[in-house]
């Protein structure tokens, strides 16, 4: 994807806070959401965030033409984005996202004859709740991260080697839609059949090996035809863009279950998305190579593509971080980054539709956990704690084995490189309840 004007890093909005030095969201960022006013009756509506404010698109919507200079494509795209979820702009495609992106990212720049206007369009984020960004008619995670995979497959075999498919195709699992929740939607600690150590038969029990995973989900825009697979070169057009993904999972319950259908019960009781969508656009100035090496087998043609190689991966931060029960701080439990996962996410479409599986507007794609080749960039506690042997000491000297009721997990992700404004994804939030019944 092509750099234009709207990634500029020098370009100036006549909103403050949007040039704050650690802002998410700048005006070369402009991710979509779903929001109203906190505790009010207020329509679910389409925003898009800048600075510290959201830019309320219905009430720009609503602004008369002449506060509006928008061509045909933006201003179909504005109602589409307005609406109480993304699908129907996601459903319009590239050129749409791109001409509305282009319109606000001219409208909200300092000098724009519409600001005084547009100005009252504003909410701040601090007043703001938000519902799913987008209504998931499915959601299938994969498996991308080869650090991820070995770590994991080790703590159940110690000694094992990556299974011999990882690096032949982006390996997934089909999770539930009806799951996917909003951040800040709290956790009821579930309960699962579990086989305890030395016991002869399993009990139903709350789960004791409770897990996160720092995941990105993968938002798929216009989708394909019923039985036409969708050849790499075009499947990053599919894609409308990234939002941070907890696939909170109970280790316990996947150790028993999991063999040889793979994750069921141990994934199923939610999986927590972030409020905002970075777009595919706002993230074009951080791509960067896929991770290959001399030893990796070779890639089917059906899976390879020059540019995917060149910059089919993302330079994104992710950490995830602890609020221990009772506890007012917030403390690291890994910083990892996007661009280790082998996988690329338009490989991960290419693959899910090649057999002619019909992916639609509004499904979601987990990336898998996203660790990195260092121990400190493992993104889940099994790898972390290595399978509960081994405890997981904070800064602040708390130690974990596993999460413990009344735990905040929170993930944060952010791109930042020279030439470039820094632009980041919000975070994702959720707190760990006791189990109930
Ligand atoms: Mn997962």
């Amino acid at each position: 994807m092509l750099l234009n004007e709207t990634h500029d890093p020098g370009l100036p909005s006549w909103v403050a806070s949007a040039h704050k030095a650690d802002t998410d969201f700048p005006i070369q960022n402009l991710p979509h959401g779903v929001f109203r006013r906190r505790q009010s009756k207020e329509a679910w509506r389409g925003g898009v965030a800048i600075g510290d404010a959201i830019l309320d698109l219905t009430a720009v919507a609503a602004l008369p033409s002449d506060e509006r200079p928008m061509d045909d494509e933006a201003t179909r795209a504005l109602l589409a984005a307005s609406q109480t979820s993304l699908n129907a702009l996601m459903a319009l495609g590239p050129t749409a996202w791109h001409a509305l992106r282009l319109a606000l990212s001219r409208a909200l720049r300092v000098g724009a004859p519409q600001a005084a206007a547009w100005r009252s369009c504003l909410v701040p984020q601090a007043e703001a709740e938000y519902q799913l960004p987008v209504e998931v008619g499915n959601y299938t995670d994969f498996f991308t991260s080869s650090h991820h995979a070995l770590n994991a497959g080790r703590v159940f075999q110690p000694g094992r080697e990556l299974l011999p498919q990882f690096k032949w195709l982006p390996i997934g699992y089909h999770g539930r839609a009806s799951t996917v929740a909003i951040s800040d939607t709290p956790l009821q600690r579930p309960a699962g059949q579990i086989l305890l150590p030395g016991q002869p038969q399993p009990v139903y029990a709350p789960t004791r090996q409770l897990d996160f995973e720092l995941e990105l989900g993968v938002l798929v825009g216009t989708g394909n035809t019923l039985g036409q697979p969708l050849p790499l070169a075009q499947a990053e057009q599919h894609l409308f863009g990234l939002c941070l993904l907890n696939d909170w999972s109970a280790r316990d319950i996947q150790a028993w279950e999991a063999v040889p259908l793979g994750p069921f019960m141990a994934k199923n009781f939610l999986s927590t998305l972030s409020p905002w969508v970075v777009t595919f656009e706002a993230l074009a100035p951080f791509r960067v190579p896929l991770p290959r090496a001399e030893e990796d087998p070779p890639t089917l043609p059906y899976l390879d593509h020059p540019e995917q190689v060149r910059q089919g991966a993302i330079d994104i931060a992710l950490e995830a971080q602890l609020q221990p029960a009772g506890q007012a701080s917030l403390q690291r439990l890994c910083l990892t980054n996007y661009r280790h996962a082998y996988w690329s996410a338009a490989q991960m479409l290419t693959q899910h539709s090649s057999n002619g599986c019909r992916l639609q507007a509004g499904d979601l794609l987990g990336t898998g956990t996203l660790s990195g080749p260092a121990p400190e960039q493992a993104a889940c506690l099994l790898e972390l704690t290595q399978g509960g042997r081994r405890p997981l000491t904070l800064p602040d000297g708390t130690q974990r084995h596993w999460l413990e009721d009344g735990d905040t997990v929170v993930l944060r992700g952010w791109c930042q490189r020279e030439g470039a404004a820094r632009i980041g994804f919000g975070e994702c939030r959720g707190q760990v309840l006791p189990h109930a019944g």
